[in-house]
C-alpha cells in the first residue's frame, strides 16, 4: 500500500476546511487538470501532484471519511492502523470523475500495464459448502461426501480453448496486439484508451478452430464429489478448507479452494458450552432422598453415574472427559449433569396416607435448609 501523503488534504485542495462537496469537487477538478499526466508526460513532480490531489479528494468527497479525517486525520486512513486504507484501484470511490480517470487507476497511466495485468495468471475463485452435523459427528470427526458443480479445465483443450491439433493464429480483432485502442474525449482534451482485446485475452494469439467441448472458453461445468474430514471438536460456523477443490484459475492460474462451513444440529439432550456438555437429568423424589445408581447418557452411549442420598434439585455432577475434544491439543471437555429432582404427582388416596404418616415422622433435622431459613427470619423479627 502506498504511503499517504502527510500533507493537509484541505490544503492540498486549496480550500477552506468548511468547504462545501461543489467547492471541493470544482478545486480538485482545477488541480487534476493542471496537472493531469497526459499533460504532463514524464514530470514525475505533476504526477506526486496529481495523486495527491486524487488522494484528498477520495477522502474529502466522502462523508464519512471525511467526518472520519476531521476527527483522527490521515491515520484513519492508514492501512497499517486498521482503517480502510487507500486504494487507487477503487475507482467507484470517484463517484463521477470515475469515468474520467478510470484508465488512469488501473496501476498505470496509459492503460498498458493494465492490460497485462489482467492476462496474467490468476486463482481461481473459492466456493463455499454449508453443511450440517450432528453434536455426536462434531465430538467424533467424521467423513462426509460432499457433491456440486463447479467451472473446471476443459480435459479436451487442457484449458487452452483451441481443437487440439489445431494451429493458433494472429487475432483478428486486435491483430495480434493483444490489445485494443480507443481514443476518448473528456473535459482534458482527447486521449488515448487502452483495453486488453477481448477476443484473445491479451495474447495475440487464437486458434484456428474453437475446442468442441468447451466451444472456446476453456472451461467447462464439472460434477464434483468429495470425501471431507471434518475433524473432532469442530463448532458451529467454523469451516474446513479443501485446497485446490474451487473454481479454475485464470490464465492457466491455480484453482481456488473449498470451504466447508459447518453447523452443528441443535441436539434434544445435549448443549454445548465451550468444550462441555450439559444436560439435565429428571430423577425421582426417592433416589434423590435415598441415595442410588441411575443410567446418563453421554455422547457414546449410557453410563452409571452414582446419586448420593440427599441430593437437591439442580446439584450438578461432572462426569470428566465425557465433552467434546480440543480440536487442537488434546483431552476433552466433560460432561455436567444437572440432577432435577421430580415431585411425583397424581398421588392415590394411599399415597397421600403414606407421605402424611412419613411427614408427622420428620424431624427438624431432616431438613436443615428449611430450620437454617426459619432460623435467620425468626432472628430478624424477634425483638
Ligand atoms: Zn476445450
Ligand atoms: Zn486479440
Amino acid at each position: 500500500m502506498r504511503k499517504l501523503s502527510k500533507r493537509d488534504y484541505y490544503e492540498i485542495l486549496g480550500v477552506e476546511k468548511g468547504a462545501s462537496q461543489d467547492e471541493i469537487k470544482k478545486a480538485y477538478r482545477k488541480l487534476a487538470m493542471k496537472h493531469h499526466p497526459d499533460r504532463n508526460a514524464g514530470n514525475s513532480e505533476a504526477e506526486e501532484k496529481f495523486k495527491e490531489a486524487s488522494e484528498a479528494y477520495q477522502i474529502l468527497s466522502d462523508p464519512e471519511k471525511r467526518s472520519k479525517y476531521d476527527r483522527f486525520g490521515s491515520s484513519a486512513f492508514d492501512g497499517n492502523a486498521g482503517g480502510g486504507g487507500f486504494n487507487y484501484n477503487n475507482f467507484g470511490d470517484f463517484g463521477d470523475l470515475g469515468d474520467i480517470f478510470g484508465s488512469f487507476f488501473g496501476g498505470g497511466f496509459g492503460g498498458g500495464r493494465n492490460s497485462r495485468s489482467r492476462s496474467r495468471a490468476r486463482k481461481g475463485s473459492d466456493l463455499r459448502y454449508n453443511m450440517e452435523i450432528t453434536l455426536e459427528e462434531s465430538a467424533e470427526g467424521v467423513e462426509k461426501e460432499v457433491s456440486y458443480t463447479r467451472e473446471a479445465k476443459c480435459s479436451t483443450c487442457n484449458g487452452t480453448g483451441a481443437e487440439p491439433g489445431s494451429k493458433m493464429k494472429t487475432c483478428p480483432k486486435c491483430n495480434g496486439t493483444g490489445e485494443i485502442k480507443q481514443i476518448s474525449r473528456s473535459l482534458f482534451g482527447q486521449f488515448e484508451n487502452i483495453e486488453e482485446c477481448d477476443n484473445c485475452n491479451g495474447t495475440g494469439k487464437v486458434p484456428e478452430k474453437k475446442c468442441h467441448t468447451c466451444g472456446g472458453t476453456g472451461v467447462v461445468k464439472e460434477k464434483v464429489k468429495k470425501k471431507v474430514k471434518i475433524p473432532a471438536g469442530i463448532e458451529s460456523g467454523q469451516r474446513v478448507r479443501v485446497s485446490g477443490f474451487g473454481e479454475v484459475g485464470e490464465n492457466g492460474g491455480p484453482y481456488g479452494d473449498l470451504y466447508i462451513y459447518v453447523f452443528i444440529k441443535e441436539h434434544e439432550i445435549f448443549e454445548r458450552v465451550d468444550n462441555n456438555i450439559v444436560c439435565e437429568m429428571p430423577i425421582s423424589f426417592t433416589t434423590a432422598t435415598l441415595g442410588g445408581e441411575i443410567e446418563v447418557p453421554t455422547l457414546t452411549g449410557t453410563i452409571k453415574m452414582k446419586i448420593p442420598s440427599g441430593t437437591q434439585t439442580g446439584k450438578v455432577f461432572r462426569l470428566r472427559e465425557k465433552g467434546i475434544p480440543y480440536i487442537r491439543g488434546y483431552g476433552k471437555g466433560d460432561e455436567m449433569v444437572k440432577v432435577i429432582v421430580e415431585i411425583p404427582t397424581n398421588l392415590s388416596e394411599k399415597q397421600k396416607d403414606l407421605l402424611k404418616e412419613f411427614d408427622s415422622a420428620l424431624h427438624e433435622k431432616n431438613n436443615s435448609m428449611a430450620k437454617s431459613f426459619f432460623d435467620k427470619i425468626a432472628k430478624k423479627f424477634k425483638k
